[in-house]
C-alpha cells in the first residue's frame, strides 16, 4: 500500500524493465514517487540492440549511471564505418563531427549487462522493481490503471492499483495490442538473422571497436558489433522478399551463412570467426503507433514505436522516452489530470522523434539514399548536419535541419541525374520500396488508425 495514498498500491507502475522501463522507473524515484517495475524475465536476459547513439550519454546523466557505464569497459564507439559489400568505400561517420552534442563517444554494449546496470539502478532509487512477474491485463478507470501481475512460481494473478501506468513492454506491446494502435511498416518489412562470434577483427586505427555497417549491393546490410573485448555481435538485414527467395527452405543459419560468403568483404572479416550462440531471427520490427498515451497511460521505447536497426536508434529512443514519461507523469500528477488529452504535448514529441528518424531509415532502403550516404566525398557541410541527426540530436537546430533538407534534396536529384556515381543496384525484385515521399501516409504526418475513443 502507498502510505502517501491508501488508495493506491504505488503512485506509477512500470510494465517492462528494459531500457524504457528502467529510464521511466529511475526517473519516477528520483522525482520522489513511490513506484513498482514489473520485468517478466529474470536478469540477466539476452537482447538485441547493442550500438548506441551519443545523445545516449545525456540519459546516462539524468539517471546517474554515467560512472558505472564508463567502470563497466563497454567498447567505445566513436561513430560508424561504412563500407560497400566488396569494400571499395570506407567512409566514416564521426561522431565527433556532430554538431549540438554534448559528448560524442559513446558505447557498444553487451545487453545482458547494461540492462541489469540500469534495473540496478532502479532498485537504487527505491523502486519495488520485481522480476518473474508478467503484467497479463491491464484497464483503466476514471480514477486508477489496475493491473493484473502474474509472478513465476504464483499461481493466483496479484492486482494492482495505481494512478498511471508505463507501458514498456517494448515489441510485446501490452496496451497496444488492447488498443490496436501499432501501424506496420510495409516500406520496412525486414529480417534480422544475426549471432555472436569471436575471432572477429577489430577495425584498425584509433577508432577499433566502431560499428561496421557493411552495404550488400542489394537492399541488405550488415551490422559487425564489438561488444566486449572478445564477443562481435554480426547480423545482416535483408527485405522480406529477398530473404524468402535466397533462404528457399534453407535454415537460418545457412542462409546467414550464404549471405556472409555472398558478400566479400564480410567473407574475408568472418574467416576465422567462431559463433557463440544459435542464429536468432527477428523480423516485424518496424511499426509506428496511433497514439502514444491515454488516459492513465503513457507508452515508452519500443512498446510505442520502433524503427529498423540501421542507424542504432533503438536504445538511446527508448531511454530518452522513458524519462520524458516520467516528466509527462510528474506534471500529470501536479495538475491531477492523467487525461488523454493532458499528454498531447508528450505524443507529439514521441511522433515527431519517430519521423525524423524514419526519413533517412526509409532512404537507406533505396539506392540512391545509399549511392549519395556511402559516397566517398559528400559535401562536407550537409554531411556533418546528418551525422548530428544520427548521433541522436534529432531536435536539432534551424541551419542543421535546414541543410538535412539539402540532403535529401541531393536524394531527390540523384534519382534523376548520377551526381555521384551510382553503386548500388537498381533492382527493385530485391524488395526496395516504389512509393514516392508524397505517396507516402506516415511521412506525410497521417496518421493511421485511430483507436474509438471509447478505449482510449
Ligand atoms: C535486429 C535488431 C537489431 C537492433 N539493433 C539495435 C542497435 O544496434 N542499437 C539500438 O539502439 N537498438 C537496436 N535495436 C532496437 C532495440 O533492441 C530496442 O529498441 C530496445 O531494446 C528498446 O528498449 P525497450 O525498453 O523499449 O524494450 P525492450 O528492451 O524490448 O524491453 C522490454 C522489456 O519488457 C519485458 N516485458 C514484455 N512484456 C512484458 C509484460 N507483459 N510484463 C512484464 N514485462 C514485460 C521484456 O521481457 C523486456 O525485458 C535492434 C532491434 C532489432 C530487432
Amino acid at each position: 500500500m502507498n502510505p502517501a495514498n491508501p488508495r493506491y498500491d504505488f503512485d506509477f507502475a512500470v510494465a517492462g524493465g528494459g531500457p524504457a522501463g528502467s529510464s521511466a522507473a529511475i526517473s519516477l524515484g528520483q522525482l520522489g514517487h513511490s513506484v513498482v517495475l514489473f520485468e517478466r524475465e529474470t536478469f540477466p536476459r539476452f537482447h538485441i540492440g547493442e550500438s548506441l547513439l551519443s545523445t545516449a550519454n545525456d540519459a546516462f546523466a539524468a539517471l546517474g549511471v554515467t560512472k558505472r557505464i564508463e567502470a563497466a569497459g563497454f567498447p567505445e564507439k566513436w561513430g560508424a564505418r561504412l563500407i560497400t559489400h566488396d569494400g571499395q568505400t570506407g567512409r566514416y561517420v564521426d561522431f565527433a563531427n556532430a554538431r549540438e552534442i554534448t559528448r560524442p563517444q559513446t558505447y557498444q554494449v553487451c545487453r545482458q549487462e547494461f540492462d541489469r546496470i540500469l534495473l540496478e539502478r532502479a532498485r537504487e532509487v527505491g523502486v519495488d522493481v520485481r522480476e518473474a512477474c508478467n503484467v497479463t491485463a491491464c484497464e483503466f478507470t476514471p480514477d486508477a490503471a489496475i493491473l493484473d501481475v502474474a509472478s513465476r512460481g504464483n499461481t493466483a494473478a496479484a492486482r494492482v492499483r495505481v494512478r498511471a501506468l508505463v507501458d514498456a513492454t517494448g515489441r510485446g506491446g501490452l496496451i497496444a495490442r488492447k488498443f490496436n494502435l501499432r501501424t506496420e511498416e510495409p516500406r520496412l518489412a525486414n529480417i534480422a538473422i544475426y549471432s555472436h562470434y569471436t575471432n572477429v577483427p577489430r577495425l584498425e586505427g584509433p577508432r577499433p571497436d566502431d560499428i561496421r555497417l557493411i552495404a550488400c549491393n542489394d537492399a541488405g546490410w550488415f551490422w559487425l558489433i564489438p561488444i566486449s573485448k572478445e564477443l562481435t555481435s554480426v547480423g545482416v538485414v535483408l527485405p522480406k522478399t529477398l530473404y524468402r527467395r535466397l533462404a528457399n527452405g534453407s535454415s537460418s543459419e545457412e542462409t546467414l551463412n550464404r549471405t556472409i560468403s555472398d558478400t566479400p568483404v564480410v567473407a574475408e572479416l568472418m574467416r576465422n570467426a567462431q559463433r557463440e550462440w544459435p542464429v536468432r531471427v527477428e523480423k516485424d520490427f518496424s511499426y509506428s503507433a496511433s497514439a502514444y498515451a491515454g488516459n492513465r497511460w503513457i507508452l515508452a521505447g519500443d512498446a510505442g514505436s520502433f524503427l529498423d536497426p540501421v542507424f542504432s536508434t533503438g536504445v538511446s529512443i527508448a531511454m530518452e522516452s522513458g524519462i520524458e514519461a516520467a516528466a509527462e507523469l510528474h506534471r500529470a500528477l501536479v495538475r491531477n489530470d492523467f487525461s488523454a488529452s493532458s499528454f498531447a504535448a508528450f505524443s507529439r514529441r514521441q511522433r515527431k522523434r519517430f519521423q525524423t528518424f524514419r526519413r533517412f531509415v526509409v532512404g537507406f532502403y533505396t539506392p540512391q539514399f545509399r549511392d549519395v550516404f556511402f559516397s566517398p566525398e559528400p559535401p562536407k557541410l550537409i554531411f556533418r548536419s546528418v551525422v548530428t541527426i544520427l548521433a541522436g540530436r534529432w531536435n536539432a537546430g534551424l541551419w542543421t535541419r535546414f541543410l538535412n533538407q539539402l540532403f535529401f534534396a541531393m536524394i531527390s536529384i540523384q534519382k534523376r541525374l548520377n551526381i555521384t556515381p551510382p553503386v548500388f543496384r537498381r533492382d527493385r525484385d530485391a524488395g526496395y520500396p516504389t512509393r514516392t515521399r508524397s505517396e507516402d501516409p506516415i511521412a506525410n504526418g497521417v496518421r493511421p488508425l485511430t483507436p474509438p475513443v471509447g478505449q482510449r
